[in-house]
Order: C-alpha cells, then structure tokens, then sequence
C-alpha cells in the first residue's frame, strides 16, 4: 500500500496518459474534499434566483465549474439536509468531473431536434438530470435503473427534478435489445471499479481489485454490447466510469471499435481545463481522463461514438392510449398551465401529465419494459376536487390561482419535517407550501389544523430544534 492506494493500483497506472505518480500520491494523502452543485435551470431561471441560492449556501461566494453552465464549487460543504431548497429540487448536488457530460453532448448531439436519449445506468440520477436540462421539451429522457431500490431513488430524484419528459424505467441492459433503433442518444455511466473516487470515499478502496477490474471490465462489454442494437443508425454513444484502469477505459474503446461499427468522436476540450486526452494504440480512439491532482474534480473517464452500422427499427404495434374527459379537464385546468402538446393520461386511480414525445411513445414503451414512472403525476380526481400529487407541486406545471404559502427556513424545516408549522393563514384546502419562491410540497389548511402531505419516505429525519 501506498498512501492508502493499492499498490497493484498505482503501478498498473504507471505510462498512461497524464498520470504522476508522485502528485496523484500526494492529492489522495491530502484528501481535500470538493462539493459541487449543478441548478435546475427549469426552477432557477434568473440571475437573482442563483445569486439568492448560491449565496445562502456559501458566504464566501461559489465559483463556476469550467465546463458546466450550471455548474458550482462551494468552499465548504454545507448541511444540504436543512437547505429547502435542496428539496425543492432547486439544484442537485453532483461531483464536477462528472458534469463534463454537458460538454460532451453539446459538441456530439444536435439538441434543438426531437431526441429520444437513454440513460442506461442511471441511478441515482446524477447524468439523468443534467441530461433532461439538456435536452429540449420536445426530447424524451429514458433514466434507467436495474436495481430497483436504486430505480425508486432515481424516481424520486426524477420527480424532484420536476420534469414532465423524463420516463423512468427498472430494466436488465439486455431488455433495451426489443427496442432495436430507437434511441439518438445511448449514455452508459457503467458499473466500474471505482478508482476515481478514493479521494472522496477511502473505504471504496477495501473492494478493489485487480480481479474486480476484470469482473467490471467484462461487465461492461457485456452492458455495451446489450444496449448497442437500441441505438440508431448516427446516434451517439457516450460512455463513462469513474475508474481509472485501462481495462475499463481505453481497452473498452478498442473492444468497442474492433466488435461494432462504431465512430470515435474526439471533443475540442481548453487547454485550462487540465482534462487529458488519451489515444488508444490500437484503433486510435480519443477518450478524455480526469485527475483530481490536475483539476478540481474525481477521477472519471469519458469517450464519445457515433453508429455507423444500419440499424433495425422497432416494430410498433397499435396501442391505445386513455383519454380523460371534458368534465376532469375542466377540473384539471383549475390547477394545471399545460404546455402545448403536452397530455394527460389517466393511469390506474392518477392522471399523468406527459410531454409530446412521452405521449406518443409510452404505450409502446410499456409493452417492452417495465415503466416505474413517466412524466408528472398530477394526482387522483375525485367527483368534485383534484388530490394533488407531491409530482405535481414540484413541477413548475401550476396555474397562479393555486393558493400558496411561504414559510420561512424554520416553518419550511418544520413542514419538510411533516410537523405542523403553525401557520396564521386566511388560506382554506388545499395549499402549496413555498420557500423564497421554490415549491416544496401540499398541505390541507382546515379551520383549526393543517395536514401536511409531504411524503412520509421524503421527511426530514434529522433534528432542526438546534439550527
Ligand atoms: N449515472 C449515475 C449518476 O450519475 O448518478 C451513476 C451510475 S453508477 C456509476 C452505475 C449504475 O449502474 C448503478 O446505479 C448500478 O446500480 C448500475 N448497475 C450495476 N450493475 C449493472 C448492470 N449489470 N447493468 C446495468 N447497470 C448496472
């Protein structure tokens, strides 16, 4: 051992790209920890709005991540638990490396067309939610997760998130095979080692191998060569981990360029940036490493290629879709702004609002996986009233007649606590409950009480009574 770096880990990096033995020693014996932060630009949409975030969780002033647009370093890591806006989905907390992704798809994709994208290895919902701030109202976002602990994290990130074009999916990488030719856009955050992220958590390290390398190495050729029929003919592969072993990086690139017809696509990266390109010997395929001694980040890796075999295209069979009644739209229109071409769709005892692109493919999605949530769950309709869904107060989708009220941080930590903050209001039924603007969840104000329907599972756990 090294530091605490396996031995057989720092040695099988000695010759790659960019690597110095001596400084990446060094960054991982200091163990500076970096937080990082990427906002909703759906939610924070003005300058002031950043200014009063970003501020209210660093006195001393937030610097922006070089290659993200939304991106921020904060000089210390403050309690996200007791920041509202955290839980209004405001922002979601995200190591930098990572946002490269960003980058990545905005020099490979063109976003202003209709996209249907998969993210395959989605949870907990780091890329997904960059991604759909990427993508277009038009474009459809397929998060999937096959561990479905973690694919109801992911849902919930999703549906805090707030967006209506997001489908949120539990699926072996194998069941994306029925779906031949269908997505623009394949990112694969794969399974790895994790290497790249001993700075951050030192216990990782006691689950490394050399042997692991190669099980996560064959499991990603195995997610790779599962997923590759779902994409189109010119789409684009992206594919990420966050180890820094060749066997997961480089070699994947070659494994990738001698088994598919597969286009390396090498990036236009700043020199400042300090990410160092990598070229493979074998096929010359670029892919970009990212060193925590040469840049503020964890170590990760990323590479680009674009389809260039023919690829079949999935057979659709007609499917019905429900509709909803003149009767429950009126009711919905009471509480619902929604876009145009969005729809609603009623879904066993809900209704569920959903983008165009969500629309018109659910059905066929349905029959070839299994759906945990797509778009925003409005709610139940009763005869007379909609019982509106937590989905749907954290989706930007509310008509301005809906009554509000605004909580300070205690009454907010108090209602995110699913406590009654006692409250003096002239407001009666139903109500949603805001901090500094953000929507945060339900209540029911009745004459001498308020139900507060802030999901149990999503409470506050920690104690407020010292803040
Ligand atoms: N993309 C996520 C983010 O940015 O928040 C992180 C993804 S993490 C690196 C890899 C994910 O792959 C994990 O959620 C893990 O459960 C999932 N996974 C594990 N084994 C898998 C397999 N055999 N096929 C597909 N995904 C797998």
């Amino acid at each position: 051992m090294s530091n605490h770096l396996p031995a057989a880990l720092i040695d099988s990096l000695e010759g790659l790209s960019g690597f110095n033995r001596t400084s990446f020693e060094q960054v991982h014996t200091a163990a500076e920890k970096i937080t990082s932060l990427r906002l909703n630009p759906m939610k924070v949409r003005t300058a002031a709005e950043q200014e009063n975030i970003l501020s209210s969780l660093s006195a001393t002033g937030a610097q922006r991540v070089p290659w993200s647009t939304t991106g921020y370093y904060l000089p210390q890591r403050p309690s996200f638990t007791f920041d509202p806006y955290f839980h209004a989905g405001a922002y979601y907390v995200q190591e930098a490396s990572s946002m490269f992704l960003e980058h990545a798809v905005r020099s490979t994709v063109a976003l202003d067309r209709p996209l249907k994208a998969l993210d395959l290895c989605a949870a907990p919902g780091g890329k997904s939610t960059l991604l759909q701030s990427l993508l277009n109202s038009n474009s459809m976002l397929v998060a999937n997760e096959v561990i479905k602990a973690r694919a109801a994290l992911l849902a919930d990130n999703i549906s805090k998130w707030g967006a209506a074009n997001v489908v949120v999916s539990n699926n072996d990488p194998r069941d994306f095979g029925r779906l031949p030719g269908y997505f623009d856009l394949v990112v694969i955050d794969a399974p790895c080692s994790g290497s790249g992220l001993f700075r951050r958590d030192p216990e990782l390290v006691t689950e490394w191998s050399p042997e692991n390398v190669m099980l996560c190495s064959q499991r990603q050729q195995r997610i790779l060569a599962d997923v590759l029929p779902a994409l189109k003919e010119d789409g684009v592969l992206i594919y990420s981990t966050c180890s820094f072993s060749k066997e997961e990086d480089e070699e994947i690139l070659d494994w990738l360029a001698d088994h598919f017809e597969l286009e390396n696509i090498p990036l236009e990266i700043p020199d400042d940036w300090n990410i160092v390109t990598t070229v493979t010997h074998k096929r010359n395929c670029s892919g970009y490493r990212f060193y925590p001694d040469r840049l503020k980040g964890e170590g990760f890796f990323i590479a680009c290629f674009r389809k260039r075999s023919m690829a079949d295209t999935v057979k659709r069979k007609e499917a019905k879709t429900a509709a909803i009644g003149a009767k429950e739209r009126e009711l919905l229109s009471q509480w619902i702004q929604l876009p145009e071409g969005y729809t609603y769709q009623p879904h066993q005892e809900d209704i569920l609002i959903l983008s165009s692109m969500v629309s018109s493919e659910i059905a066929m999605l349905q029959q070839h996986l299994y759906i945990r949530k797509a778009g925003v769950k409005a709610g139940q309709l009763g005869k007379k009233e909609l019982i509106p869904d937590h989905q749907l107060a954290l989706s930007n989708l509310l008509v301005d007649q809906v009554p509000v009220i605004d909580l300070d941080l205690k009454a907010a930590l108090q209602y995110l606590r699913k406590e009654d903050p006692g409250i003096d209001t002239t407001v009666r039924g139903w109500a949603l409950m805001r901090y500094e603007q953000m929507a945060l969840g339900w209540a029911k104000i009745l004459p001498n009480r308020m139900n507060n329907y802030y999901p149990k599972e999503l409470r506050i756990l920690k104690d407020i009574s010292g803040l």
